[in-house]
């Protein structure tokens, strides 16, 4: 129960010389910011905001890469009692737009230019539609909006005592617009932290473990795992702000990073980089690997090639990772769960009355944990926490014996045919592995006897044909029963994804609902 601060401090505290950040930025000299920098750095930041208007509850939006002016950006909030939003920097005028809006930043931070894109061009541009948008910041432009001379210059201003405390807003952070609009979930210091700290024991992490961070520091995993559990342990973490895997090799190398975490395609680039170094002269121990069921050839590939530990986790913006498999269960765990609770977290999965379902058995799942968060900015009517803190993840589980979980779809995207359901991520997986299909998703498409049957939206492969009756074929020679077949087959050039880069069935199912008409 301490505001996360503290936690920084404490590191200050032991050693201001020892390294918190290493910027391995591209296109630039690698940069090592110790934790006294660091300590300076949100000291003039902060007092800086002050002196720009920014009081305790207000939102400080920064779009940043892995830099280590993100973690100088978010501990200066932290220190003037501002609510931090990071932002992607793969967003663009449409996420952009709608989320310093919706957020009320009062001050925006984002790069001159990135990956050759005109960041600050475009903020300036969207600028009149932000009325409360006051101060825009651009870091590597010279002049009164230019980051050095707006926030690291030295203030007199004083940053009066007014941290915020442990249940106040700290972050504000959209959750990936998967199954609709983006939400702005709020987070303090008490619910981000309750679940560091569980992460932290369950994977056996500690003071001697140093980070590698590619997954960007602006979404869950790189903000609580790349940024915040390297300073509860007071340790470093090298930072890089576009994947690659080659340097992203050099970096483990270099700095003797320990651990990592990021989505499946990072592990399969780092197996088959041939720049890959053998396991004995890398420290490189645990690959914590998310958001998707890693492949079971995936997971052998990379535990046996790398000699490191691979483990699944689960979880989302609203709390975090919630399950892992920690590193002593089972290798079939790795590939066949998404893993087992944090200490402090409950599972539950229950039926469309809410009644609680028996292990094995599929259904919604809900979470009861301490770093459940603490409502969606200005949307209180979707916070989906019963008045015993259970919140509903909107995600398809089922959990086994063993108490381990695996995620089986969304809730939303269920299709009920006749009254039954249809196992959509089966169907779907089957498709992927069709010669002719490069994407493909199944959505529900009303019917009018049998209330809904699936739709199948499909991207080809460039001079490939496909269609209804060979969809039917293919499904019907892999033994797949004939209610489970959708009804319809669409083309596609691309199928409509986030920016995280996971499809977005809600606009699937608009599309085949104006089919059905
Ligand atoms: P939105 O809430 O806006 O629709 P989103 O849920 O995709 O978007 P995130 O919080 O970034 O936004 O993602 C969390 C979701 O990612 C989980 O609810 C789950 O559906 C999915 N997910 C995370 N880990 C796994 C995993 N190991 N296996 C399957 N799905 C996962
Ligand atoms: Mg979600």
């Amino acid at each position: 129960d301490t505001p996360m601060l503290h936690w920084f401090d404490a590191a200050v505290a032991e050693d201001p010389q020892r390294t918190a950040i290493v910027d391995a930025r591209a296109g630039a000299d690698e940069r090592r910011v110790s934790y006294g920098d660091l300590d300076l750095a949100s000291r003039r930041i902060a007092a800086n905001l002050v002196r720009m208007g920014v009081r305790r509850g207000d939102v400080v939006a920064f779009q940043l890469p892995n830099w280590w002016q993100f973690a100088a950006m978010h501990l200066a909030c932290l220190r003037c009692g501002a609510a931090s939003n990071p932002l992607m920097p793969i967003f663009r005028e449409r996420e952009l737009a709608y989320m310093l809006d919706d957020a009320r930043a009062r001050v925006a931070v984002v790069p001159k230019v990135f990956r050759g894109f005109d960041h600050a061009g475009l903020l300036r541009s969207l600028r009149p539609r932000l009325p409360h948008l006051q101060h825009l910041v651009v870091i590597g432009e010279d002049g009164p909006e230019g980051f050095e001379q707006a926030l690291l210059a030295e203030s007199s201003v004083p940053v009066p005592g007014q941290a915020p405390g442990p249940d106040e807003v700290v972050q504000v952070l959209y959750t990936s617009g998967t199954t609709g609009r983006p939400k702005g979930v709020m987070h303090s210091s008490n619910t981000l932290m309750a679940n560091v700290l569980p992460f932290i024991e369950r994977l056996g992490l500690s003071g001697a473990d140093r980070f590698f961070m590619g997954s960007p520091l602006a979404h869950q995993t790189g903000f609580l795992y790349g940024l915040w559990a390297p300073i509860v342990l007071k340790t470093s973490v090298t930072l890089l702000d576009s994947w690659d895997k080659n340097r992203a090799w050099a970096a483990i190398q270099k700095d003797r990073t320990t651990f990592t975490m990021g989505a499946t395609p990072f592990l399969v680039d780092l197996t088959d980089a041939e720049s890959a170094p053998p396991p004995a002269e890398v420290a490189l121990r645990m690959f914590v690997c998310g958001g998707a069921p890693i492949p079971r050839a995936v997971a052998e590939r990379g535990a046996e090639r790398l000699q490191i530990k691979i483990v699944a986790v689960y979880g989302m913006t609203e709390n975090g990772a919630m399950t892992v498999t920690p590193p002593d269960a089972p290798a079939e765990k790795v590939f066949s769960s998404d893993g087992l609770p944090l200490p402090g977290a409950r599972l539950r999965v229950v039926d469309p009355e809410d009644r609680v379902l028996p292990t094995g058995a599929e259904g919604r799942l809900q979470i009861h944990s301490p770093s459940n968060f603490l409502g969606y900015l200005r949307r209180p009517q979707d916070y989906g926490m019963d008045d015993d803190d259970w919140f509903d993840s909107g995600d398809l589980a089922v959990l086994d014996a063993d108490g381990y979980v695996r995620i089986t779809g969304r809730s939303k995207d269920i299709i009920i045919r006749g009254g039954e359901n249809i196992p959509v991520a089966e169907v779907e997986e089957l498709l992927y592995r069709h010669p002719a299909v490069a994407d493909a998703a199944v959505v529900a498409m009303p019917h009018p006897r049998l209330g809904e049957t699936g739709c199948c939206f499909v991207t080809l492969r460039p001079g490939e044909h496909f269609d209804l009756p060979a969809l039917r074929d293919y499904l019907e020679a892999r033994g797949v029963a004939r209610n489970y077949w959708p009804e319809r087959v669409e083309f596609a050039d691309a199928l409509p994804r986030t920016a995280s880069g996971k499809i977005q069935k809600f606009v699937l199912r608009e599309r085949a609902r104006s089919l059905a008409e």
